[in-house]
């Protein structure tokens, strides 16, 4: 392999390596707890077991400095990582909002006090998080949020209700975006706070401050498919304490947005349907009446496939390098969450060559059951591709 498709794919000798060890630990991983590849699951598989046995490994963390737990190594080590949990549809959704984004916001913004009691509970896979932005008035329109937090002896009391906060009912704590000032029409954006809020769970570990109000309430929203993973979360006079202030009051803002590019750009906008695609790509490799079109249909998937992984791959490299690609970022996203709702319905189609006694037809029928009812998701998580495309226009320089 030359060395600028080695670059291209994320495969030089070192990340080569890394990758070699993460497959090695799924394979004996996956023969010995037995869990399910799935789809989409990095929202919807939470197996604690799976994230503390990841953590034990060394595969967590990546980006946390040692001194806290952490593999204290690049943004593209992590990369190849999630890359390689993804492409095996491992059960990777316990630890991933604290791994993918509550651990580099502490790093940024995060007391020492909090970096040290949240950050190595993180890398070892055994404390997690949701985030608790939307609200039923403002998702995309974020600055809309009507959620506030008031001064008061100690620490701050916050009220208002959260949407769509995934995994809420089985995390140790809430990131929320409150108001901690007025309104200023002129400047929506100012005066927003990030807090840390303990829920019931977090009680259990030793150390941590007192947790959950008695007015904290988190009551499941449940998908059409019988699924819970989101909640709508409801504070009334939650008392967060000052230890929870997460970086500076009025900064709250400035604090979502920065770590957008890493959230946008990675290999889970490309790879959430990549379990359905293997198992279908491996029933069709066993097919010998593949016609003309179905060659054609899976040649295009792998071209589209192999294209955005080099998109998000070289927006990763801009990333570890210290720039800010937040266009090519919002770009990759776009491109990569359409693929994969297209990929939906390709694989509808190549399914149809696949005869429904063939070993493996009926997990894959599965996986594709999984995949149409979540494919509605892929472009709105994360802010939706035409809110991104605005992002896109502006950065353009459209006014
Ligand atoms: C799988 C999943 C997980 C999620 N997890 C979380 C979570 O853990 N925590 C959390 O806080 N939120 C979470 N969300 C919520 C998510 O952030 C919001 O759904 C998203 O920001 C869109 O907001 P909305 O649903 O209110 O849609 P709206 O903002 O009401 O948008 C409705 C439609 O209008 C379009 N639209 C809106 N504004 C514009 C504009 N300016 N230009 C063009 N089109 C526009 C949108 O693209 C969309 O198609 C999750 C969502 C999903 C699907």
């Amino acid at each position: 392999m030359s060395d600028d498709f080695a670059a291209l794919c994320a495969n030089e000798p070192e990340l080569a390596e890394l990758r070699g060890a993460v497959r090695a630990f799924l394979s004996a991983d996956h023969d010995e707890f037995g869990w399910q590849p799935t789809v989409d699951a990095w929202l919807s598989s939470w197996d604690e077991g799976f994230s503390a046995r990841l953590g034990d490994a060394g595969f967590l963390g990546m980006t946390i400095p040692r001194e806290y737990g952490g593999q204290g190594r690049s943004h593209l080590h992590r990369y190849v990582v999630t890359e390689e949990l993804l492409a095996a549809g491992a059960p990777v959704a316990a630890h991933w909002i604290a791994d993918r984004q509550v651990a580099p916001g502490l790093l940024a913004y995060g007391s020492e006090e909090q970096r040290q009691r949240l950050l190595p509970r993180i890398a070892a896979g055994r404390y997690f998080s949701a985030i608790g932005m939307s609200e039923p008035q403002a998702g995309s329109d974020l600055a809309a949020s009507a959620a506030k937090a008031t001064k008061t002896d100690g620490g701050w009391l916050l009220s208002g209700t959260k949407v769509w906060t995934s995994g809420a009912h089985l995390a140790h704590q809430i990131v929320v975006l409150a108001r901690t000032s007025p309104v200023d029409p002129k400047r929506r954006h100012a005066g927003f706070s990030q807090f840390i809020v303990p829920t019931a769970l977090a009680e259990a570990i030793p150390g941590s401050p007192p947790a959950r109000s008695p007015n904290l309430t988190i009551s499941p929203i449940v998908m059409m498919s019988g699924e819970h993973h989101f909640n709508e979360v409801t504070f009334d006079q939650v008392f967060v304490d000052d230890a929870n202030v997460l970086g500076e009051i009025g900064a709250g803002w400035h604090q979502v947005t920065a770590e957008l590019s890493f959230e946008r750009s990675g290999p889970e906008r490309i790879l959430t349907t990549a379990p359905l695609l293997t198992a279908l790509m491996r029933l069709l490799a066993a097919q010998d009446d593949l016609d003309d079109h179905a060659a054609a249909a899976v040649g295009d998937l792998l071209a589209r496939v192999i294209s955005l992984r080099q998109l998000s791959v070289s927006v990763a490299r801009a990333l570890a390098a210290g720039q800010s690609p937040v266009n090519e970022a919002a770009l990759v996203k776009d491109l990569g969450t359409r693929f994969e709702q297209e990929s939906v319905e390709l694989a509808a189609d190549l399914f149809s060559y696949v005869a429904a006694d063939a070993p493996g037809h009926a997990c894959v029928a599965a996986l594709l059951d999984v995949a149409r009812l979540h494919s509605p998701l892929f472009t709105l998580r994360g802010g939706t591709n035409e809110v991104l495309r605005g992002v896109v226009a502006r950065g353009m320089g459209l006014r």
